[in-house]
């Protein structure tokens, strides 16, 4: 394999791995040579320590609640005092909640507005200030097809995954330079993890999304995302800053 794409030597913090796609990205890593520390706010992360450690490499678990903005300071300093160092940053955790948009409530708004959005931003400041001082580093967000779309009943969702997308930006414009590359990927509605379960059970939704996707079928959450991770992650992508890749079969095109 070209070396431009090992992680050999590289600590990478993965935000919601215990399931779904950060447990797919925090796999893909490692495979990759990246030892992980991986964060989630339930206590059990035994299958993503065991896949991790299959490969060879470290898996460190922080449990943590991404909802209390509070303690992110504090769980920053934590990650880093597990290994020195950390050259990696992967903010995939979120999460999603549905209601038709008249009747979407206060509570709902706030809750996915602190995951997906605050604890992004904060995630992305603290780390950074680390990787400056190290003059390196690489700052990947899971954004969405959401962050170029409205979609039906998530207004909240889709506000925080446009504000990830400009977020992505606007760090890129000012770290481009100190070393450190900011990006995004942008998976669509249509992976196969608990996030897309509600819309996978509604069979004429199910439908109309699968005949809409160029390749015709949903994302397989593991194996399509480990590529362009690893390369966001790597040194291959040196000279990619601000850019928001979609891992979408085809479906922004369409
Ligand atoms: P998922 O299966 O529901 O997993 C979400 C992860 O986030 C879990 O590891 C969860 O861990 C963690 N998490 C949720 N709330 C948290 C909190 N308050 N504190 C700490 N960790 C928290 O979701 P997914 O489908 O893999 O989605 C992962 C990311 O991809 C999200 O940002 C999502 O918006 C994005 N995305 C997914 C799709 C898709 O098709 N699935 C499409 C576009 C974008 P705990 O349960 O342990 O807290």
């Amino acid at each position: 394999m070209n070396n431009d794409f090992s992680l050999e030597g590289k600590v990478a913090v993965v935000t919601g791995s215990s399931t779904g796609l950060g447990q797919g990205m925090a796999i893909g890593l490692a495979e990759a040579g990246a030892d992980i520390i991986g964060i989630a706010s339930r206590s059990n992360q035994d299958d993503t320590k065991k896949e991790v450690e299959k490969t060879g490499r470290k898996f460190y678990q922080i449990q943590a609640d991404l909802s209390q903005q509070d303690q992110i300071v504090s769980l920053v300093e934590e990650s880093i005092s597990k290994t020195g160092r950390v050259d990696i940053l992967v903010n995939n955790a979120g999460i999603i909640r549905r209601n038709q948009a008249e009747n979407f409530t206060d509570e709902d708004w706030d809750a996915v507005i602190d995951v997906n959005l605050n604890a992004v931003f904060r995630l992305t400041r603290e780390f950074g200030n680390h990787m400056i001082e190290h003059g390196t580093g690489k700052i990947i967000n899971i954004a969405s097809m959401l962050s170029f779309q409205g979609g039906l009943k998530v207004p909240a969702y889709a506000a925080t995954k446009h504000a990830v997308a400009g977020l992505t930006k606007s760090f890129a414009n000012e770290w481009a330079s100190k070393g450190v590359n900011v990006n995004a990927i942008a998976p669509p509605g249509y992976m196969i993890t608990n996030n897309t379960a509600a819309i996978r059970e509604d069979e004429t939704r199910y439908q109309y999304i699968t005949s809409r996707i160029p390749q015709g079928e949903w994302g397989n959450p593991p194996e399509d995302l480990k590529g362009p991770v690893i390369f966001l992650a790597s040194s291959a992508s040196r000279y990619v800053n601000g850019h928001i890749l979609c891992v979408d079969g085809g479906w922004m095109g369409s």
